[in-house]
């Protein structure tokens, strides 16, 4: 997935150009034009990354930064066409990443984009709700489940089962919790039913991709997680 890089900037002939450049490096671009439109967008928390210009109407960069950072970690670069020290320093000081003077050659935006890029770790989950373990990524808004960038195709008891175990992901969860959780206090039938469906779970991810992210806990019951990467199974 490409990172998403908002850029506020109001002088439109500049931005279409910054734009154009991140575009074709590989990123996804959102503009805003004002300050107040900027932070809304901000703080939608949908970018990895915001190119925030001090100089703008309806409420300045700092502002928008302070605010910003009233709620948000997002890197922040401050773009800035008064190469004052004072601005530099104040940037910094209420949280800005990084900052560039205007005008600035586009290699160096690039680069001091990549660097805050690589300075930032992303929040472990998504904003939408996103489930994710390796390369396992399951949407319960969507209903679904991917393995690195391919669809797996999961009954609605499968899926149910899945979710509960990634929303529990490194906890070791007993088979009787779910069956309450996953059927129901009222399901009748078969108490190997969980067993069942875990073995269709492990023929269609851990089998078909060569995974090992299900695991038995021998006389208690599973848990989800990543396979240590080395030491004897
Ligand atoms: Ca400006």
């Amino acid at each position: 997935m490409p990172d998403k890089i908002l850029l506020v900037e109001d002088e439109e002939k500049l931005a279409r150009m910054v734009e154009l450049e991140l575009c074709y490096e590989g990123y996804e671009v959102d503009k805003a034009f004002d300050g107040r439109a900027g932070l809304e967008l901000a703080l939608s928390g949908n970018y990895h990354l915001v190119l925030l210009d001090i100089m703008l109407p309806a409420l300045n960069g700092m502002e928008v930064l302070r605010r910003l950072r009233k709620e948000s970690e997002v890197p922040v670069i401050m773009l800035t066409a008064r190469d004052s020290v004072m601005d530099k320093v104040s940037g910094l000081d209420s949280g800005a990443d990084d900052y560039i003077t205007k005008p600035f050659a586009i290699e160096e935006l690039l680069a001091r984009i990549r660097n805050a890029l690589r300075n930032h770790t992303p929040p472990e989950e998504p904003e939408n709700g996103t489930l994710t373990l390796g390369r396992l990524s399951m949407d319960p808004e969507c209903h679904e489940v991917r393995v690195d960038s391919t669809p797996v195709e999961l009954t609605r008891r499968e899926f149910d089962l899945l979710r509960y175990l990634l929303e529990n992901k490194g906890k070791v969860i007993p088979r009787e919790v779910l069956l309450d959780q996953v059927w129901g206090y009222n399901f009748v039938g078969e108490t190997n039913a969980v067993d069942v469906y875990i073995r269709f779970l492990r023929s269609k991810l851990d089998e078909e991709f060569g995974m090992k992210l299900i695991h038995t806990v021998r006389g208690v019951g599973y848990v989800i997680k990543e396979e240590e990467p080395c030491g004897p199974k």
